[in-house]
């Protein structure tokens, strides 16, 4: 956000502003998912598990690679912060950077969730959203972002004048994370990473390019489902800002809880397989 210039424009200023913009990364090499088999498979889904997460907490949960995912919007319009972890391997994570820069602001079907280095492969796929709808509003916002990080106790301190809040996403996902896995909150803090911003409704201003939420559009029985490529364990706080319409980092906003559900298909996808690791060799060009 800049407040001040200290330049003055050259004379070529327009012409250097009308060059046009290029993709940075060009999608057509990518790997796509075949989304026709993965929707051929969703018929039929049986339950094998519930996750109710209650709100200003979050909840952990195990899918089995070839399992979807649903993330439902159950009694009130309300935020979930996503944390998708390799269930063997926490330091295998979401990489919300490198997905934003591969796939865009925010997440919809067809959309993969990449891994962090060096494992950077996909872990999910989005397969059905029935917020599809919605796209990008006169504001720029849109649903599911990559761009945001969690609200966090830091952040919080910093902004508030030393103020102690301890319900934060950031918070409420390093409880959750240190329950499952038998780690110190010291120990969980440090895999807690930036998040899938499951139904917050968010952009960019176009004047000052401030990041901006928006009450989102959710409501009861909205859902996120996504597949699971690998085996994936689950991490999501149910935002204290509840629809993230005003504010959050308190107790003041409405919170709703959210429900996980966990559903295996029939058979998996054909031709499916789980994707591997990313196959640089790392050397770095090092000796
Ligand atoms: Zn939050």
């Amino acid at each position: 956000m800049k407040t001040t210039s200290f330049t003055s424009a050259p004379q070529d200023a327009d012409a250097r502003k009308a060059i046009r913009p290029v993709i940075c990364y060009p999608t057509d090499t990518m790997p796509r998912p075949d989304l026709a088999q993965y929707q051929a498979v969703r018929e039929g889904l049986e339950l094998v598990n519930r996750v109710v997460v209650p709100p200003r907490d979050a909840a952990t949960w195990e899918v089995p690679a070839g399992h979807f995912c649903r993330i439902v919007c159950s009694e009130g319009s309300q935020v979930g912060d996503l944390n998708l972890f390799n269930l063997h391997n926490l330091h295998e994570r979401f990489y919300s950077g490198k997905t934003r820069a591969l796939c865009g602001t925010h997440v919809g079907v067809g959309d993969q969730i990449f891994s962090s280095f060096p494992y950077l492969r996909p872990m999910a796929t989005i397969t059905y959203d029935t917020l599809d709808w919605y796209g990008f509003d006169d504001f720029g916002g849109a649903v599911h972002d990559v761009i945001g990080t969690r609200c966090d106790p830091y952040t919080h301190n910093l902004l508030s004048n030393g103020g102690q809040y301890h319900h934060c996403c950031h918070s409420n996902l390093t409880r959750a994370l240190a329950k499952k896995a038998g780690l110190s909150l010291e120990e969980a803090e440090r895999h807690v990473h930036d998040v899938l911003n499951v139904f917050m409704c968010t952009g960019f201003t176009r004047d000052t390019g401030q990041y901006f939420m928006k009450a989102s559009p959710v409501r009861p029985d909205d859902y996120l489902e996504f597949f699971a490529e690998i085996d994936l364990l689950g991490c999501m706080s149910a935002c204290p800002g509840g629809d993230c319409s005003t504010v959050h980092s308190s107790d003041a906003a409405a919170c709703f809880p959210l429900v996980v559900e966990v559903l295996r298909p029939k058979h998996p996808p054909l031709n499916w397989k789980a994707p591997a690791i990313n196959g640089y060799d790392r050397s770095h060009g090092g000796g």
